[in-house]
């Protein structure tokens, strides 16, 4: 442990109480949201205390999505939520977990660098943690630090010690914790209860850390009795606790924080004043297109992890349904998503014309052979009959696929992901993923991470880039985020090309191979495809280009077919996906 240091950061800590997944996520990157908007150079940092590494390996349907960062790290979904509040890249360093402490001072302990010492919990895994925690708020005025899981567990109990010890070497005025508590109303009572709020207090407590904020999460609003009761549980200043009912929409909460002046708050407990007037009305006005649109477009999604039911399905795919809700805000209007399961068209294959009362259809990325018949015949379908249609990743793959077995004629076309023998594979491990994976274990055979496109001049991807202002012209380069082992074969390229395939992007190897990035049709309402993850990349006041385009031909589609929309039904679906 060190002395004293000069630190000019503010860190925000925030912690739960009483139950997960009541919204800790959406807390910090509303609090990073209102510190941007008031100028401040503002971070986010995500404690994991699991022992997994990364989230790479985590099953989708028991933890969420995989996020992937601009650097290549497979990180927890959290950090997505907060990129998309924020509106900046966030690198996997931000990411801390339980694995990478152990595993990096027990590298260090082989290697001999504690020169015989005895390696303890105390000094040397706070030590780490600590380190880590500074260096990913380097360079930054406000450092917010969500700490996962429940104040009491015992897994979380180092990250706390260790942002304790923080804040004695830093000094108390640079740190302000935040509790995120739930108040349950049981059926029988019909009653808001804050014993379990009170009990989360004393839990913190124990660790040496009175909270100066309490986010009170509930159905409904706090009401007077209940917040007496708390101010005198945790001698809190009253104007501190904030109230967090159920929203419709994650992107209602730092309106609702800025309502209550939580930001200046905050302001005031670290001693700063704006940099900068904050104007929340582009904000605002997304808002209110999600939370009350005059129109809806009913976007389906052909889905595989539907067998674990819809939460988990909807979880599985959170960044694509956030895409297509920031481009409906974009364009003005309300998305549903419909959820198809793919195996569905497998067994009842006259059940695809379902896919005629979808707007549009969006088939997601994933991985393994479940449900991919189904998948290439809804491709097959919305090709055939103009229903505008978005693949990612796999679905680029499953496109091409398609494409050569249905127009090249190339009818036992495949991915070698799901039919190693295939003499067509058109989908295939070039030779550098190979040799990866001959050589090394399953994560590091993905290509992962940001690259750049080269896009064609005049296609529907590059003027849609274009409109989004994410085009560099001088260069004609986009750069998206990827999560995948398998690329297009470039033997088959041409031919798909003479038979009216656009390849719309590439990225160029270092060995001069080109690796396809984009397809497009033309003389179709709208087909588009990459073997990115666009998704990575929409924030809620910056959508994804393609996105923005499948939401402008599902509008358009609409239109067409003056389809009536039942706000009610639009309504319940939006809370379900929440
Ligand atoms: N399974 C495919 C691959 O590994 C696609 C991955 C994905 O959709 N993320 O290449």
């Amino acid at each position: 442990m060190h002395a004293k240091e000069k630190n000019n950061t503010r860190f925000v800590v925030v912690s739960g109480g009483v139950i997960s997944g009541v919204g800790k996520g959406v807390t910090t990157a509303s609090i990073g949201k209102m510190f941007k908007e008031y100028g401040f150079k503002t971070t986010l940092i995500k404690i994991d205390p699991y022992i997994n590494y990364d989230a790479g390996t985590l099953r989708p349907t028991e933890h969420g999505e995989v996020w992937v960062t601009e650097d290549g790290g497979e990180i927890d979904q959290d950090l997505g939520t907060y990129e998309r509040f924020i509106d900046a890249d966030i690198p996997r360093l931000n990411n801390i977990t339980t694995g990478q402490i152990y595993k990096t001072v027990i590298d260090r302990e082989r290697n001999g660098e504690y020169l015989g010492q005895t390696v303890q919990f105390i000094p040397h895994i706070i030590d780490e943690v600590a380190e880590r925690i500074k260096k990913a708020a380097e360079g930054y005025e406000i450092a917010v630090v969500e700490i996962g899981g429940t104040v009491g567990d015992y897994e979380n109990a180092p990250f706390l010690y260790a942002l304790k010890f923080l804040e004695r070497d830093l000094g108390a005025r640079s740190f302000a914790h935040v509790l995120v508590t739930y108040l349950p109303v049981p059926n029988h009572i019909g009653e808001m209860k804050t014993k379990p709020t009170q009990q989360a207090i004393r839990l913190l407590s124990e660790h040496g850390v009175v909270p100066d904020f309490i986010v009170c999460r509930s159905e409904s609003a706090l009401d007077s009795v209940r917040h007496k009761k708390i101010v005198e549980c945790a001698h809190i200043n009253p104007d501190n606790i904030i109230s967090a009912p159920n929203a419709h929409s994650v992107y209602e909460i730092p309106l609702m924080f800025q309502e209550q002046r939580f930001g200046e708050k905050l302001l005031s407990h670290f001693d700063l004043s704006p940099l900068k007037n904050a104007d929340w009305s582009d904000w605002q006005e997304r808002v209110h297109h999600i939370v009350s649109p005059q129109k809806v477009v009913r976007i389906g999604m052909i889905g595989k992890y539907i067998d674990s039911g819809n939460y988990s399905l909807t979880d599985s795919y959170l960044s694509v349904c956030h895409a297509l809700m920031h481009a409906g805000a974009e364009c003005k209007v309300g998305v549903e998503v419909v959820w198809i399961d793919a195996k569905k068209f497998e067994q009842e294959p006259d059940s695809i014309a379902m896919l005629n009362t979808c707007d549009a259809v969006v088939v997601p990325g994933g991985f393994g052979s479940q449900g991919i018949e189904g998948k290439i015949s809804a491709i097959s379908y919305v090709r055939a009959n103009n229903i505008p249609f978005l693949g990612l990743c796999y679905g680029f793959q499953l496109a091409v696929v398609e494409y050569a077995r249905s127009v090249c004629g190339i009818s036992d076309a495949h991915t070698i992901e799901v039919d190693a023998d295939t003499l067509n594979p058109v989908i295939t491990v070039l030779p550098l993923q190979k040799d990866l994976l001959n050589a090394s274990a399953y994560g590091g055979t993905m290509r992962l991470g940001g690259y750049a496109a080269t896009l064609k001049e005049g296609s529907v991807v590059a003027t849609l880039y274009d409109r989004g202002n994410r085009l560099d012209r001088t260069n004609m380069t986009v750069w998206e985020r990827h999560r995948h082992r398998y690329e297009v074969n470039p033997f088959y390229v041409s031919l798909l090309e003479k038979a009216g395939l656009v390849f719309s992007g590439f990225n160029e190897r270092e060995d001069g191979t080109q690796l396809m990035e984009f397809l497009e049709l033309q003389e179709h309402a709208f087909f588009v495809a990459t073997q990115a993850h666009p998704e990575f990349k929409s924030r809620f006041a910056r959508p994804n280009p393609l996105f923005i385009g499948l939401v402008q031909a599902a509008r358009e589609r609409q239109q067409q077919a003056s389809i009536v929309y039942n706000a009610q039904l639009y309504k319940a679906s939006m809370v379900a996906q929440l």
